[in-house]
């Protein structure tokens, strides 16, 4: 199968050969060439497919008519809104998922990593619909579901096992959530969810919406936790939005004790100062990967399943301008994501690393219109073509049948 007239990251005018899925040639073209069968990529960008590694799929209304914002502020008031407000939903958690997956694909994202939530209201209900959307679209994406307390292990009975009962039951990864702040207990919320991680042999996710150095306090139990039971690699900490924010001494520790248990993070590009600096991380060898988290749903009204904005987005509330970081956004959102997934894959080796689509790379490519990678960031063009597996899924971010 051949991928003609592409321009891989920005370079060169080449042809993509894949065979099983994989890369294995890219040929350089010294003008446009005309082959029948080929997916002929038009002289456009070939960029890796976006990794969504941070999306709440069971609490989406993308597709359903826009309701007002009926939130009020802090993570407990916001469980409350959501639990109060998502079975009026005029679809069910299944077909809201199913939709917003599809719509996600559609504009170039072929990996996913999605929480469930799990509490004592929702029980297995909204697991259940993230994982048939997850069966639906199992040919064009790579789905891994976390079973995530969002409404805390402890503050309600019957978590855990709720929990427990959803990793023996499809879910690939165990969610944790404010240790300090909601549960108000961390040492044992932390010893329940590290315990859960143990018992399934299954990687770690943890919600920190910790301030400053209650934060840091957090990630130090996490921290212990990940050495004590060799869980290198596999744990990642998503938002820590305040990690950046206590003193520079603190926070050259926290990344290079990230850095050498191999401890990833998720980001949402969120408009708060005081994350990690982006390319701090990258150097230090920090996995590092984007997410749209909730998207037009009871918590938020942004989010439109398209990575690309959302890689905007990074760009700009990291105030970036030049090319060389524009472009690593890109590679952040693309193979960073990729990278926590699956952690054979190499960590990115500088800002300047554009990998993915290197001969044996597994062929997830997203062929985009755009002067430069950074002038697609700009654009966000709509003439896109999808391929997941070496098979086109998508073409002008509309799903094809199959
Ligand atoms: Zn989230």
């Amino acid at each position: 199968m051949l991928i003609t007239n592409v321009r891989p990251w920005g370079g060169p005018l080449a042809e993509i050969a894949v065979e099983d899925g994989r890369i294995t040639a890219i040929t350089e073209l010294k003008s446009e060439v005309d082959i029948a069968g080929a997916v002929d990529g038009r002289g456009r960008l070939a960029l890796p497919a976006f990794s969504d590694v941070h999306c709440h799929l069971d609490s989406t209304r993308i597709g359903l008519p826009f309701r007002p914002h009926t939130g009020s502020p802090g993570i407990w008031p916001m469980v409350m809104n959501d639990r109060e407000n998502w079975r009026d939903a005029e679809w069910t958690v299944a077909e809201r998922a199913t939709h917003t997956l599809g719509r996600m694909i559609a504009q170039g994202t072929t990996r996913v990593r999605s929480y469930a939530q799990i509490d004592a209201d929702c029980g297995l209900e909204r697991f259940e619909g993230v994982l048939a959307a997850k069966e639906t679209h199992r040919d064009r994406c790579e789905v891994e579901v976390i079973a995530f307390p969002q409404a805390g292990l402890l503050r309600e009975p019957g978590v855990p096992e709720l929990i427990d009962e959803a990793l023996a039951s499809g879910a690939a990864v165990v969610g944790g959530i404010d240790p300090c702040t909601l549960d108000r207990d961390p040492v044992r919320h932390l010893d329940v969810l590290f315990g859960l991680a143990d018992k399934h042999q299954v990687p770690v996710d943890v919600h920190l919406h910790e301030p400053g150095e209650l934060g840091v306090f957090s990630v130090d139990l996490i921290l212990e936790r990940t050495r004590a039971l060799g869980m290198t690699g596999q744990v990642t900490i998503s938002h820590a939005y305040a990690l950046g924010s206590v003193s520079e001494s603190t926070t050259r520790r926290l990344v290079e004790e990230f850095a050498e248990l191999d401890v990833s993070m998720a980001t949402v590009a969120p408009a708060q100062n005081g994350s990690l600096p982006l390319t701090e991380l990258t150097a230090a060898g920090v996995r590092v990967g984007l997410g749209q988290d909730g998207q037009r749903d009871y918590w938020s009204p942004y989010g439109n399943a398209d990575m690309l904005d959302r890689t905007w987005q990074l760009a700009f509330t990291n105030r970036f301008r030049e090319d060389e970081l524009i472009e690593h956004c890109l590679a952040v959102a693309s193979r960073g994501g990729a990278s926590i997934l699956d952690r054979d894959l190499p960590r990115l080796a500088s800002v300047s690393d554009r990998p993915g689509l290197a001969v044996g790379d597994q062929a997830d490519i997203l062929l985009v219109d755009g002067d430069t990678p950074t002038a697609a960031v700009m654009d966000r063009g709509r003439d896109r073509t999808v391929l997941h597996n070496g098979r086109v899924v998508a073409e002008g971010c509309e799903l094809l049948d199959k």
